[in-house]
């Protein structure tokens, strides 16, 4: 069976919140070398903490969009370098067109150049506000191509176009769509609902939802979706596969659940719904079952207890973590 043991990894973004925990897993898994490679435009060295004493690992500080400073050989390009949350896009509309066009196609050459397979992280953002319920992968999408949620939606879908032009010309691509994934490390003011709800919870603040708090998602833990890209990248899929976890429930029902898991919190105040917020979400996971023999495993009830704790101990007491 294949695995990563031995192979020469350059993950892009890899000081964010999901690229950190692929490098751990990477080097868990015995690859020889990891290359983080960040701008901390979004992402934060302390990520790399217990990263940097470990053998195999090295962190370049570069824009990806200026070029990849990375010497081959290389096996791997994980793509993951772009501002994620709606907060972060919508401060850096013009870095995120460019990270996730320029950028990703700088990663493509680096992976063209080495013979090395390309994973492209992409999102259920792809999909839009979507009319297809639950999302296939052979849905195409229902995206505002000029609202305030463009700026991350066609860059990644032209992040999947250049990706699939590269793989037509011979280049070994793999394209991940992520679904909400959450866990240790997201920043408590990224302005996401999981750090926004569990900094309420542990302040015995208000439960700020959005809108009247129907419309729906489905939250998968860190730890699942990590397996699943490191399953990916050593499959032979060329085609787009749906990575996120299948609950879905309502953000009010969410408030609540994180409420049950912190023992504590306000009560549920409404705010504005921001404009184009998908009504509803919910990935289908059949490829992912069926092609890498993946499924989540973490209930939420567990991943939101680790998640708490993690806050709670790191977060709170380091309020720009
Ligand atoms: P994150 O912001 O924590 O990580 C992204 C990293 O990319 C950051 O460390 C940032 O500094 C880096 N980056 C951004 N632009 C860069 C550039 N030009 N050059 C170099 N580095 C750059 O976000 P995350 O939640 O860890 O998301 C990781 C990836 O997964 C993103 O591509 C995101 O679109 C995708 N994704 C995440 C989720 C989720 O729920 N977390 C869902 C769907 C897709
Ligand atoms: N949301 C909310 N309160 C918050 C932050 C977000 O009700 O403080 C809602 C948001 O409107 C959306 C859902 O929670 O419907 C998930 O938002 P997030 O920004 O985490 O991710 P995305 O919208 O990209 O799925």
């Amino acid at each position: 069976m294949k695995s990563m043991q031995g192979k020469r990894v350059v993950v892009l973004g890899g000081a964010g919140f999901v690229g950190s925990h692929l490098c751990e897993r990477l080097l868990d898994d015995g690859a020889a070398s990891v290359t983080a490679v960040d701008n901390l435009i979004t992402g934060n060295e302390e990520n790399l903490r217990t990263l940097k004493g470990r053998p195999g690992f090295s962190f370049v500080k570069a824009d990806i969009v200026e070029g990849i400073p990375v010497q081959g050989p290389v096996d791997y390009v994980l793509n993951l370098a772009s501002p994620a949350s709606p907060i972060d896009y919508a401060n850096l509309p013009l870095e995120t067109l460019r990270v996730g066009s320029i950028g990703t196609e700088n990663g493509l050459k680096l992976a063209e150049a080495n013979k090395a397979v390309f994973l492209m992280a992409s999102t259920s953002e792809v999909y839009g506000d979507p009319l297809v319920h639950p999302q296939r992968e052979d849905y195409w999408g229902n995206v505002n191509p000029i609202g305030p949620r463009s700026v991350y939606d066609e860059a990644k879908r032209y992040a999947e176009a250049v990706t699939a032009a590269y793989g037509r010309k011979g280049v070994q691509v793999r394209i991940v769509r992520i679904f909400n994934t959450y866990g240790p490390r997201m920043r408590l003011n990224d302005g996401r609902v999981v750090p926004a709800f569990v900094g309420q919870a542990l302040k015995g603040e208000d439960f700020t939802v959005f809108g009247d708090g129907s419309q729906t998602r489905s939250f998968c833990y860190v730890k699942d979706l990590v397996d699943g890209l490191v399953r990916l990248a050593l499959s032979d899929e060329q085609h787009p596969v749906n990575i996120g976890n299948p609950r879905e429930m309502t953000i009010r029902q969410f408030a609540e659940a994180v409420r049950a898991a912190a023992g504590g919190g306000g009560t549920i105040i409404e705010k504005p719904l921001p404009k184009d917020d998908p009504k509803q979400r919910q990935p289908d996971i059949g490829r992912a079952r069926s092609i890498l023999g993946w499924e989540p495993k973490v209930p939420l009830e567990d991943g939101l207890r680790e998640t708490i704790a993690w806050f709670r101990e790191v977060a709170v007491r380091r309020p720009s973590a």
